[in-house]
């Protein structure tokens, strides 16, 4: 398998849901171990330095690691469990998608049910049944079978989804791209740099609890204290049935995406724009975004003391925030090439210039 390919299936099929970020902690420490110097904030955000041919600027290559899930919140007699989201799910995606809760004793596989619809009335029917209305099943018959399979109050549940290939090995089907897509760009990112010079010093960070309020950004920005940030986020893909052009130009397989938008950030305009020569300048396509029912890590990175230009680079995906999303080879590999040309023109007259 293309290492790339190995890389996002192992990112994608590791869990971390928000607050839960172990496992996929552990995935990405193997990938950074050969790249630079580990560091972990309290909190648990990793943060790897690689040092260039000067000490300054400072490059802050942010992508979150955690992704969207739930916690156990209650277990009825009936060995039903009850749960409550952790970060932006949409009531309709859940419905018969299966789960994997991470309990003391193991993982124990479920699904996410309702009552059937047989048994609902017509006005039922028509309604959007709300999450706090379903339940996870896990094939047991009592509260006690639910407890001896290990459950506990308080226990992760993620989505449970396997990793393919897809379009003629040009897209890729999975959960939680959103962000390990971004994490897969970083340390792809540092791995390019190990044999090339750059003229700054680089941190490559894998925040954690990005989904629940940009949580592990704010202490990072921290530890990496940066002249300049390159956000790297999964962006949303318009190219679906019922999205207008007005609402989204974004398409799959269009090219990495700027956002020159979202609802915490508006990005410093002179790197915004540099981006956008630089990639005329490699040939690279590139998409223009606006996000205006999100934000991303750099809400928090660009307001770090005095300020830090900043901006959000992404790779478009169909379906975030669900079970199942969709990206294209072709997208991340033109993100990745972008991000390493932006890195290389990133030295200190350059980064100086953003502010004045
Ligand atoms: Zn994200």
């Amino acid at each position: 398998m293309d290492e790339t390919i190995q890389l996002l299936k192992d990112l994608t099929e590791s869990n971390g849901i928000s607050g839960y970020e172990s496992p996929i902690s552990e995935c990405i420490q193997t990938y950074l171990q050969p790249l630079g110097s580990i560091h972990k904030d309290k909190l648990g955000s990793l943060i790897c330095k690689k040092e260039g041919n000067a000490q300054k600027p400072v490059v802050m290559l942010a992508a979150h690691m955690d992704e969207i899930g739930f916690m156990v919140k209650h277990i009825t007699k009936e060995g039903y469990i009850k749960f409550l989201p952790l970060g932006g799910w949409f009531d309709q995606v859940l419905l018969g998608q299966r789960v994997t809760i991470s309990t003391h004793k193991g993982e124990v596989r479920g699904v996410i049910g309702v009552k059937p619809p047989h048994m609902l009335s017509a006005e039922e029917k028509n309604k959007v049944i709300e999450k706090k209305d379903m339940y996870i099943d896990i094939g047991s018959t009592s509260l006690e079978e639910v407890e001896a399979a290990g459950v506990r109050i308080g226990d992760p549940i993620t989505p449970e989804a396997k990793f393919e290939i897809l379009n003629n090995n040009k897209s890729l089907l999975g959960k939680a791209f959103d962000d390990r897509v971004g994490v897969a760009v970083m340390i792809e990112t540092l791995k390019k740099f190990q044999n090339s010079p750059h003229p700054n010093t680089l941190f490559g960070v894998a925040s954690v609890m990005e989904e629940v309020g940009v949580r592990g950004a704010t202490t990072s920005v921290e530890v990496v204290q940066p002249d300049v940030a390159i956000i790297l986020e999964a962006d949303i893909a318009g190219d679906v049935p019922g999205v207008k052009p007005e609402e989204s130009t974004v398409k799959l397989g269009g090219g990495p995406g700027v956002l020159f938008y979202d609802a915490r950030m508006i990005p410093n305009l002179k790197l915004r724009d540099l981006v956008i020569e630089l990639a005329k300048e490699k040939e690279i396509p590139l998409q223009i975004s606006m996000i205006t029912g999100g934000a991303t890590d750099g809400a928090a990175i660009h307001l770090y003391k005095t300020g830090v230009p900043t901006i959000v680079i992404t790779v478009p995906a169909r379906h975030i925030h669900s079970h199942s999303s969709i990206i294209h080879l072709d997208d991340y590999k033109n993100a990745l090439n972008l991000v390493i040309a932006l890195i290389q023109i990133l030295d200190e007259e350059k980064v100086l210039s953003l502010i004045n």
